[in-house]
């Protein structure tokens, strides 16, 4: 997570690739997945663009993964903490496809 940029409100942007199962975090430097099918990174301080027809966008709700990673059990319960993950708009302002 880059906390950096990420606030409580603003999710942490991430891409999925159906393609090749890959996931991997949206950052400022332009990152691919796996197989090299989808494509992604952040243009400003809180937009990403994204490409790859078989490209799903996903969020992770900040506060949600804060509060889990602050609740995470100690012991093994058979289950974790969980959080709040979601996917993304086909039309998102914030995180746009650029290959339409
Ligand atoms: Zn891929």
């Amino acid at each position: 997570m880059e906390a950096s940029r990420e606030t409580e409100d603003e999710p942490v942007k991430l891409l999925y690739c159906l393609a090749c199962g890959d996931l991997f975090i949206v950052t400022s430097e332009p990152r691919a997945c796996l197989c090299g099918a989808t494509r992604g990174q952040y243009v400003d301080s809180h937009s990403a663009i994204y490409s790859g027809k078989l490209a799903v966008p996903l969020g992770i709700a900040n506060a949600s993964f804060l509060r889990a990673m602050h609740n995470r059990p100690d012991k093994d319960t058979g289950k974790g903490e969980r959080f709040e993950a979601f996917v993304i708009p086909k039309q998102c302002e914030s995180f746009r496809r650029t290959d339409q």
